[in-house]
């Protein structure tokens, strides 16, 4: 059953629903400054996911000011802030003024490959009885990290860990030719749940491709035991339906 918590939020998280929406037209909802007096302010429609879950921040632009988002702490919402220090684009801005915001989508994009190429590496490893227990999905750093469900000894000799490997090499590209669609809903605790077909759940917060076919070039470039965690690094593109 889906649930949804109807509360009356300042903020929607627009980038909660639709990863593909790189432009809009909203209004600032909340304007406020950091103890250093720096401005920020957050959209009354959100485009920007802000680093966290392993994900790193969208970049873009609220006007012509560069903007980075970032989760308030004491308000919870996403708010922007500029990032040079020129911040005087949103010195001026109020509650209630129309703004445009610009997500950077070849950024957006990637990052959204990476992070859904995780949870299929994730769904992979737990077909091998592994465990999650770290993810990263920064481009050029991307790796899973599981760990075994006894002592990871069996995959002390490299031929181990090549044939582990090959066996998550296999899951994948067979998850990707059927082409799994990538979903999210909230649960009876109002956590999102994202789903890759029937093969995969997990709670999650960042953005995600429409369907596996939208990934491309997912490769598993190494599976190396870590303190005893196994780290399965990985480099994943968008395809070209962008
Ligand atoms: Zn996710």
């Amino acid at each position: 059953m889906v649930h949804r918590i109807a509360v009356c939020r300042p903020q929607s998280a627009v980038y909660l629903e639709d990863c593909y929406l790189t432009t809009i037209s909203t209004s600032v909802a909340v304007t406020g400054r950091e103890a250093d007096g720096g401005a920020w302010v957050a959209l009354r429609e959100n485009i920007f996911h802000p680093q966290g879950g392993g994900q790193p921040a969208d970049r873009g632009r609220l006007g012509e000011c560069a903007v980075v988002p970032v989760r308030h702490p004491d308000t919870g919402l996403v708010v922007l802030r500029a990032r040079d220090e020129e911040g005087g684009a949103l010195d001026a801005l109020a509650e209630g003024d129309p703004v445009e915001a610009h997500v950077d989508r070849d950024a957006r994009l990637l990052h959204a490959a990476l992070h859904t190429a995780g949870h299929l590496i994730d769904a992979a490893g737990r077909s091998q009885g592994w465990y999650l227990a770290g993810n990263m999905h920064f481009p050029g750093q991307a790796r899973i990290e599981f760990t075994p469900p006894e002592t990871a000894t069996s995959l002390a000799a490299p031929e181990a860990r090549e044939e582990a490997a090959d066996r998550l090499r296999a899951e994948i590209a067979a998850a990707i030719a059927a082409d799994l669609p990538v979903s999210s809903e909230y649960d009876i605790d109002g956590r999102r749940v994202v789903r890759l077909g029937d093969l995969h759940a997990q709670h999650c917060g960042g953005t995600h491709v429409r369907s596996l076919a939208d990934l491309a070039d997912v490769t598993i470039t190494a599976v190396k035991l870590k303190k005893s965690r196994i780290r399965v690094s990985y480099t994943a593109f968008h395809g070209p339906r962008r």
